[in-house]
């Protein structure tokens, strides 16, 4: 794979069922890697490994992190991400530690180095069952990373930076890291994002290029709305000079949650643009 440059920038894509179509795509928004999202319901077979090694391979991209997302996840407000999200719900811990470890061995098989999903929202109190097995699950996939050769990415945003920072300190990994999300600081009224990132920057690998608003506050349990890159008050040219002040030169992957086929692709392309002008 192609190495990356200095705060390269890259989109976030999940794995459709073309992969050489998806790779070619992104790479006429103007990119040359990324992360690659698999969520719950793409079949983790042979071949499916084959077809992207070989996408990825024709067209020279590199990706750096796998993302799963699982089956039964809903982001649609703040109470129901606490009940569907990660590895907080019990009655599905089992079965989704089983696909994160087929997510990882699809990433090995790319030769990804890092893999990452959200854990869901930790409780507070580090004595709560929920924590506790929480804490064990991400060290056991953190352990099963590590023998592919791989760091385990927490994603930021669903808790506040310094419980986050408590609940990394407490898993002692080598090889878990941290994937900064400045915009979902802001959609889950988690903090500041650029205080958020200086807190944890030691511990980053990857970051993304992500934008929203905060919360509607007579809305309570609501999630702030995901915005156009530029567009919401992370305030992106503010956060990437912080990139660049705290001396953070790894990869700056765009993140966009926008849907619909045209409009998803010229946004995408709108903030590789807006990023490569700022980084
Ligand atoms: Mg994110």
């Amino acid at each position: 794979m192609p190495t990356l440059k200095d705060r390269e920038v890259g989109i976030f894509f999940w794995a459709e069922p073309d992969a050489l179509a998806t790779v070619r795509t992104l790479k006429s928004c103007g990119v040359n890697s990324g992360q690659l999202g698999v969520d719950g319901s793409v079949k983790l077979t042979p071949e499916t490994a084959a077809a992207w090694k070989a996408a990825l391979q024709a067209e020279d991209f590199h990706v750096y992190t796998v993302f799963a997302a699982y089956e039964g996840e809903s982001y649609a407000d703040i109470p129901t991400v606490e009940r569907t999200v990660g590895f907080i719900p019990a009655a599905t811990r089992e079965a989704r530690e089983l696909r994160t470890r087929e997510v990882i061995d699809l990433g090995a098989a790319l030769g990804v180095k890092s893999f990452g999903c959200h854990v869901g929202c930790i409780p507070h109190d580090p004595t709560h069952p929920d924590y506790v097995a929480v804490l064990e699950m991400v060290r056991r996939i953190a352990d099963y990373a590590a023998s592919h050769g791989m760091s385990y990415c927490l994603e930021t945003g669903q808790e506040p930076a310094e419980q986050l920072l408590a609940f990394f300190e407490d898993v002692a990994r080598p090889n878990v890291k941290i994937n900064f999300d400045p915009a979902n600081m802001i959609l889950y009224g988690s903090g500041e994002p650029i205080e958020a990132f200086k807190l944890l920057q030691k511990h980053v690998i990857s970051v993304h290029g992500k934008d929203g608003d905060w919360p509607d506050a007579a809305k309570p349990g609501s999630l702030g709305t995901e915005r156009v890159l530029g567009e919401g008050s992370v305030n992106i040219p503010k956060f990437v000079g912080t990139l660049k002040e705290t001396g953070y030169n790894g990869p700056i992957c765009v993140e966009s949650g926008v849907h619909g086929e045209e409009q998803r692709w010229q946004t995408l392309s709108a903030a590789v643009k807006l990023l490569n002008s700022l980084r």
